[in-house]
């Protein structure tokens, strides 16, 4: 039985609810955040490197760095018009990623400070977004400068349901700092197999880390405490080793949740040089995956 994934994120819409970092106690959350970035380990890099004054796997330190931020009409419908942020610097590195390279290199992005950033965030919610959208490359990184933001958004009684967008690759530490902030877990499942995410990502561990971060997202859905829509891009070529079995594992291991089959694969970046994954998705692999998602019962968008 599938429990309705998205009661939290409405109820916050229809302000029936505060959004989750209004009632957080923000400073407590910096302050715990601090100490993960002494060893970082916001993600399964699990670097230990001291980000005050040293860079590790993502490249990032703690300037906030975006490459993009606008009003999003392409996310999903229950998302937009969403007020979407895009930080520069990745916790993985797709050879397919479509906002290459500026998503992967943090120096590519423009630095804003903490106030500028707010500032467009109330700049948004007065133009009617439904939401602001941490996404990157990958919000993870950046967790500091975004409990920053939200900080001076309770300050100024900015109150925006908070979408965080991301790759499933972060470490199971930042789940407590999580459950106090995001009304809507928007996560990639990328991979099922590990050679696989190793190869196209250079990550390692990739579906143990994915598996526990929906898992952890989707039992808040069961609380009503947040809201979980899983992304998957179905890659040409991965469907027996990752798309299917990804979708038998949600079926059988989620109740609350919403899946979004994405069918918009183009090999970019650096994709034709990756056989299997050097061309578009077919019409046949997609109706195959969409196909099995029916079958298993997957509660599709
Ligand atoms: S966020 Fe991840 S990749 Fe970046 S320094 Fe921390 S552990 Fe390493």
């Amino acid at each position: 039985m599938t429990l309705d994934p998205f009661e939290h994120y409405f109820a916050v819409l229809n302000n029936e609810k505060k959004p989750n970092f209004i009632k957080a106690e923000l400073n407590e959350l910096l302050q715990k955040t601090k100490e993960l970035l002494k060893e970082c380990c916001l993600c399964m890099h699990r670097c230990k490197i001291d980000r005050f004054s040293a860079k590790g796997f993502c490249n990032v330190d703690l300037k906030p760095r975006i490459f993009g931020a606008f009003l999003h009409y392409g996310e999903e419908s229950i998302l937009v018009p969403s007020a979407t942020i895009f930080f520069s610097g990745c916790t993985m590195r797709c050879v397919y990623c479509q906002n290459a390279p500026e998503s992967i290199f943090p120096e590519l992005g423009k630095e804003y400070s903490i106030k500028r950033i707010t500032d467009w965030i109330l700049e948004k919610s007065l133009e009617g977004c439904k939401n602001v959208n941490f996404v990157g490359g990958e919000p993870t990184p950046y967790l500091y400068n975004i409990l920053q933001v939200l900080a001076l958004c309770k300050k100024r009684k900015i109150a925006v349901p908070v979408v965080w967008n991301s790759n499933s690759f972060y470490s199971a530490n930042i789940h407590p700092i999580l459950e106090d902030i995001v009304d809507l877990f928007l996560l990639d499942f990328r991979y099922f197999n590990d050679s696989c995410a190793s190869t196209l990502s250079a990550v390692k561990n990739y579906v143990k880390a994915a598996k526990a971060n929906i898992l952890h997202a989707d039992k808040l859905a069961q609380q009503c405490k947040a809201s979980l829509l899983i992304r998957i891009l179905v890659l040409p070529s991965h469907l027996e080793c990752c798309t299917i079995p990804m979708l038998k594992w949600i079926a059988e291991n989620c109740k609350s949740y919403a899946v979004n089959l994405m069918d918009q694969y183009w090999p970019a970046y650096k994709a034709k040089e990756f056989k299997g994954i050097d061309r578009p998705l077919s019409m046949e692999e997609y109706n195959k995956a969409k196909a099995a998602a029916e079958k298993f019962g997957v509660n599709l968008v």
